[in-house]
């Protein structure tokens, strides 16, 4: 068995390469290394399943010889991200995703889209269903990537229905642990080095919005499975315990100990521009279909995560 996983050299597709190549896959990792970084991969140089492959993936896609499945995970994903690079994450998630689509035709092999629940834009319901349409600002700022991934969910549909590909789609929400970047601007790294260098937890707005976060190991266990499922319908992968940001500080700061401050600032650039307010999935079908359950609670997921980020700071 042999796959393809773009964006092998980030968070999600490293920790993916490997947990294939644990299960006895060979793996075709792909990355641009716009946001990737080879660090998070370099224990598998010289694993003989292993190949790298530093490619674009909004140009042509070659890989020789045969191919089982192609999982989608190339993106910039995190807001800083995506605002300092809009073209390319626009790109990666519409010319890109119909290379990667057309490969995996091609191949003859399954394809998994990595999508997100940016789909739901700043969501009206609480939690959120996959049969939720979503409440999304095409123009706003996030909209690069907020509408980058929904074009991705229409066009692995479009080649499910007329071309009969073997498709699966995993909205994935707020996901941390080891690898993350240490200045990827998003709220677990941004806490956990601000706590760990004693300076002050950021925290934007009035610290009431929410979110739900899971632990990495959890959603590659949901991808695994959804791989090898039937469904070809979205299905949400996220850990449903909703809480504030105010009570994320607070975690990270019991978690690490750390004296620092919380404070409560309102960022003047577009790093909160329709930032959503609420976010929290409804799990139900994961765990109906795929008998999915997230394992791993807060307080053990962070522990792993700030021994990973003691390391690097
Ligand atoms: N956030 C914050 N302080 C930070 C970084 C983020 O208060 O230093 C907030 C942000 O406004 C959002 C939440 O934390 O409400 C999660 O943001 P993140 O960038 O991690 O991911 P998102 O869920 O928005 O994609």
């Amino acid at each position: 068995m042999r796959v393809l996983i773009t964006g092998a050299a980030g968070f999600l597709g490293s920790h993916l390469s490997d947990r294939f190549l644990a299960e006895g896959y060979e793996v075709v990792g792909m990355d641009n290394l716009l946001t990737g970084n080879l660090q998070n991969i370099e224990h598998l140089f010289g694993h003989d399943k292993f190949t790298f492959v530093k490619h674009n993936v909004y140009n042509y896609i070659h890989v020789s010889g045969d191919l089982d499945a192609v999982l989608h995970f190339a993106s910039p994903a995190s807001p800083i991200d995506y605002l300092e690079h809009p073209i390319p994450t626009m790109k990666v998630g519409s010319i890109g995703t119909m290379n990667a689509l057309g490969l995996a035709k091609a191949k003859g092999a399954k394809f998994l889209l990595a999508s997100t629940s940016e789909v739901y834009g700043d969501p009206q319901i609480n939690p959120q269903p996959e049969t939720y349409w979503g409440h999304v600002n095409p123009i706003g700022p996030r909209g690069v990537y907020d509408e980058a991934k929904r074009f991705s969910e229409a066009m692995t549909m479009a080649y499910h229905r007329y071309h009969g590909v073997e498709t699966r789609i995993v909205r994935i929400f707020n996901t941390y642990g080891p690898r993350m970047r240490l200045h990827d601007g998003r709220v677990v790294p941004n806490f956990i080095y601000q706590a760990l260098t004693g300076k002050p937890l950021t925290v934007f707005g009035d610290g009431t919005r929410t979110r739900s976060f899971q632990f990495y190991s959890d959603l590659i266990d949901g991808i695994y499975k959804l791989l090898h499922s039937d469904e070809t319908l979205p299905v949400n992968i996220g850990n449903p315990s909703e809480i504030t940001i105010t009570q994320f500080a607070e975690a990270v700061l019991k978690a690490t100990g750390s004296k620092s401050e919380i404070h409560y600032i309102e960022p003047t650039d577009d790093r909160i521009t329709d930032d959503p307010k609420v976010r929290r999935p409804d799990n139900t079908k994961a765990m109906s279909i795929l008998g999915w359950e997230p394992k791993v609670d807060l307080e053990t997921g962070l522990k792993e995560t700030i021994d990973y980020f003691k390391t690097r700071i």
